[in-house]
């Protein structure tokens, strides 16, 4: 019998959604199964069918469930993973707990409504996300949680959200790193990505394996340029945005800009209740933050408040927006146009050749958004035909996602100890290439993992 370590493939390949991995150990006294994120998959819908299909294992038969970080790609089908059985404790930071049960209540509210509009049941219920809240316990970076078989686990600051981890389970001396989504580091907001120290196998995410992004400074200078040009036009400026993070990381960079008097100051609008929520947290989690932003709280600056910035949480005070003069700057949800508030904004300002769609995130196959970067003429907002006349800008550099350079970086911190890379969470050709790079330039053994399949690792 295989007494050795394995880790299967079970999510979060060949696409940048649905994480989802399990290592096992199979020697006695007991065997030890462990999963790491257990991911929506996410497409022209907010959730896909995929989600709707059984786990290939027990869920049952789960020990433990290791959370990196609280977006739905990582934690959107944990209420799912309980229905079918799932009794076992569930690990993350506290910042993560606390943004998953807010994004857990805004997931079952469009599952609830996606599946009204199909006529199906949805995936899950609130009863299963509260049942998951209470089956959650937390550790804090840097604390070491001793499992069975010798196995130890310990968070580090993965710089990719607040309270987004990776997690280094420790064998023998001997590590095995899950990356979760690692940070475009330096982050305006969040700390920075903690170094790879002495890892021995890495499962690392490869959202732009493939690409770099702009710099802080350029990414600052585009984002003040697309609003100047976005007024010279006397027009609407739309930035659909993921409300945990690039919402937050948009308004601070507003402020600044607005403060610093580069730009005038305009109406600008956070049009998300979820991103409303989510700021509130972020206010209050403001020990989180990088050291610059703590000082800059300290002094006194509110940084997700400047004048003539409104949250907007009604759907009255939404449409009221329509009424407000031009210019004005709209910042919505959610960040891929898939559904929420933006969808409505895009169908009123796409055909307007003043207006700006300004994308600042990944935009997975299959979305609105996707089309949009990818220069559609006409596009389908709820069944009807939209001309797109506005102009269609993009800032890869807001992306919370480190770009191909900085991850071939944070893997050769443990150039002398890998033996294996795993590169997962992106598109086919992401993965490839990164994984292309890790071998070239680093010279160790990289692999794309198929969706199912299984490895043995010497651990
Ligand atoms: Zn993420």
């Amino acid at each position: 019998m295989n007494e050795k370590p394995t880790i299967t493939f079970l999510g979060g390949v060949g696409s940048a959604t649905g994480a989802n991995f399990l290592l096992k150990f199979p020697e006695s006294p007991r065997p030890l199964s462990i999963l790491v994120d257990c991911g929506m998959f996410q497409g022209d819908r907010y959730a896909t069918e995929e989600n709707q299909k059984p786990f290939a294992f027990d869920p049952a038969a789960i020990d433990f469930l290791f959370i990196t970080h609280a977006h739905a790609d990582h934690i959107g089908r944990v209420p799912k993973l309980i229905k079918d059985g799932f009794r076992g404790p569930i690990y993350s930071t506290p910042e993560t707990k606390i943004i998953s049960e807010i994004m857990f209540d805004d997931m079952a509210t469009i599952l609830e409504r996606e599946a009204a509009d199909r006529g199906v049941t949805p995936l899950y219920s609130r009863s299963e996300t509260a049942q998951a809240l209470r089956q959650w316990d937390v550790i804090p970076y840097h604390n070491s949680f001793s499992l069975p078989n010798g196995v130890t686990v310990t968070p580090k600051d993965a710089g990719h959200i607040l309270g987004s981890a990776y997690f280094e389970f420790a064998r023998n001396g001997q590590k095995l790193v899950f990356s979760g989504d690692l940070g475009n580091t330096p982050s305006p907001l969040v700390k920075d990505t903690e170094p790879l120290v002495g890892a021995k196998y890495l499962l690392v995410e490869s959202v732009y394996g493939d690409r770099n992004h702009e710099d802080r400074e350029h990414r600052v200078e585009k984002l003040r340029n697309v609003v100047l040009d976005s007024i010279k036009r006397n027009g609407v400026l739309i930035i659909p945005a993921f409300s945990l993070e690039r919402s937050q990381v948009i308004l601070y960079e507003l402020n600044n800009l607005v403060e610093e008097g580069k730009i005038p100051s305009i109406p600008v609008f956070l049009d998300s209740p979820l991103a409303i929520k989510l700021t509130a947290v972020y206010k209050r989690l403001k020990h989180d933050f990088k050291p610059s932003v703590q000082q800059e709280i300290a002094s006194g600056d509110d940084i997700f408040k400047f004048p003539r910035l409104q949250f907007t949480q009604t759907s009255q005070q939404s449409h009221h927006i329509d009424f407000v003069q031009n210019p004005k700057i709209i910042i919505a949800g959610g960040g891929m146009s898939t559904g929420g508030r933006v969808i409505g904004h895009e169908k009123n300002y796409l055909p307007d050749a003043r207006n700006t769609i300004l994308l600042v995130g990944y935009q997975a196959v299959g979305t609105l958004g996707r089309a949009l970067f990818e220069g559609s003429k006409t596009v389908s907002i709820n069944g009807e035909e939209v001309p797109v006349r506005a102009h269609i800008d993009m800032i890869n550099g807001y992306s919370s996602h480190k770009d191909s350079d900085h991850l071939v970086e944070f893997i050769a911190g443990s150039r002398e100890t890998l033996k294996q890379v795993f590169t997962v969470m992106g598109e086919p050709k992401s993965s490839l290439f990164l994984a292309q790079r890790i071998r070239d330039e680093l010279e160790i053994e990289a692999i794309y993992p198929e969706q199912g399949s299984t490895y043995t690792l010497d651990f």
